[in-house]
């Protein structure tokens, strides 16, 4: 098939280089066009990016000249995917929309919005239904999907097994989060070096909300009915690059589960992308290991190119049910990784078609 053309909005950051790594040999998506803020339009992109990716800037990308974020800049392009800044995404990517072009997005400004879908697509897929009462662009070809905070990832796929089997009553998480999810330059070396910070601006109520949305239903109205969870979040930055680990308790809404029972749920879990041949889809999207000190953020967050969610520990615990410990690739799966799935699943769907 010939291939999406795709621009990158923020495309000089943290998340906007991870996405030129990702689609740098993409099967479906070609980069055709690199934007960011005014500092950078105008330069060649690798004059413009303070480059963090542990490989060389892609050749086909290192000299393209930065575009404005604007939709009129970039007319060629099929879609866009959005690493930019929250404080300006929220009315850009909204032009591009009227402008009838998709936006699949990693800034958190439409995440609450009633009608745009917050997607993990082995989550929620059903949840794309949502687009088409979106009213962005007359012509209904604009609209924007997101994708959520980079904790919910891992806490809502290592929770969809068990909510599927069991339903979830209350869950309780604490995060520890790697410095990159603080983009760049991000945390400052004296805070952080040997030391950890009990307190992430903004992080714990987007812990305690997204996933309600995630696990929530399709209304016929294109609403989605929020779960009655109960979730309370504690979020810390540590001294680790990449991956965030996740301590959770969960009480689940039926009694009497044993451990065997939760871990055969994970076991045989079936993801509902199987079959659909996404190039991005983990084979496996949460992998369940029984080595008591696994998953570890250095060892593991890598598995499956960043996109797989691993967990361990899963044991009985006093006043809830079970206790388990999760892990997940922020940048990729997390973020740009996610973002790409997103508009792998919106293709294989034809909600994403050729602009001609
Ligand atoms: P970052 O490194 O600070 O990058 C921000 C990007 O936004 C840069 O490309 C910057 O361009 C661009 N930008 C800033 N002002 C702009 C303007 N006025 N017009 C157009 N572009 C502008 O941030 P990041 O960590 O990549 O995060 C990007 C987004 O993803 C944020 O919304 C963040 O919340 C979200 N996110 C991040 C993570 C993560 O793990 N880091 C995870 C999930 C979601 P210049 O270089 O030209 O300034």
């Amino acid at each position: 098939m010939n291939r999406f053309k795709v621009g990158v909005l923020g495309a000089t950051g943290a998340v906007g280089q991870k996405f030129i790594r990702l689609l740098a040999e993409h099967p479906w998506f070609e980069i055709t066009a690199v934007a960011a803020s005014s500092r950078s339009a105008g330069k060649r992109y690798d004059e413009a990016a303070h480059w963090i990716e542990p490989i060389p800037v892609p050749p086909q990308i290192a000299g393209m000249v930065v575009r404005e974020c604007d939709p009129a800049e970039l007319p060629e392009v099929d879609f866009v995917f959005s690493g930019m800044d929250a404080a300006v995404a929220g009315e850009i990517e909204r032009k591009f929309a009227e402008a009838g072009i998709p936006v699949v997005t990693n800034a958190r400004n439409y995440r609450r919005e009633a009608h745009v879908p917050l997607l993990v697509p082995e989550v929620n897929p059903d949840h794309i239904a949502q687009i088409q009462h979106q009213t962005f662009d007359p012509n209904g070809r604009g609209f924007i999907v997101t994708n959520p905070n980079c904790v919910c990832v891992p806490l809502v796929l290592s929770l969809k097994p068990l909510a599927d089997a069991f339903g979830i009553d209350s869950v309780v998480v604490t995060s520890m989060q790697a410095v990159s999810g603080a983009g760049y330059p991000g945390v400052p070396s004296l805070d952080i070096m040997g030391n950890v910070v009990p307190y992430i601006g903004g992080e714990e109520e987007k812990i305690m909300w997204e996933p309600l949305k995630l696990l929530g239903d399709l209304q016929a109205d294109g609403t989605v009915r929020n779960s009655s969870i109960g979730i309370h979040a504690s979020a810390y930055r540590v001294p680790v690059i990449e991956g965030h680990l996740l301590s959770v308790l969960v009480k689940l809404a039926k009694a009497d589960v044993t451990e065997a029972q939760a871990r055969e749920v994970y076991d045989s879990w079936v993801s509902p992308l199987a079959g659909l041949q996404l190039p991005s889809a983990p084979v496996k999207p949460v992998l369940r290991y029984d080595e008591p000190r696994y998953p570890q953020p250095r060892l593991h967050a890598p598995n499956e190119n960043g996109m797989q969610v691993t967990m361990g520990r899963l044991r009985k615990a006093g006043l809830f049910d079970f206790a388990y410990t999760a892990l997940g690739h922020n940048t990729i799966r997390g973020a740009a990784g996610g973002a790409v799935l997103n508009a792998e699943l919106l293709v294989a769907k034809e909600i994403i078609r050729p602009r001609n």
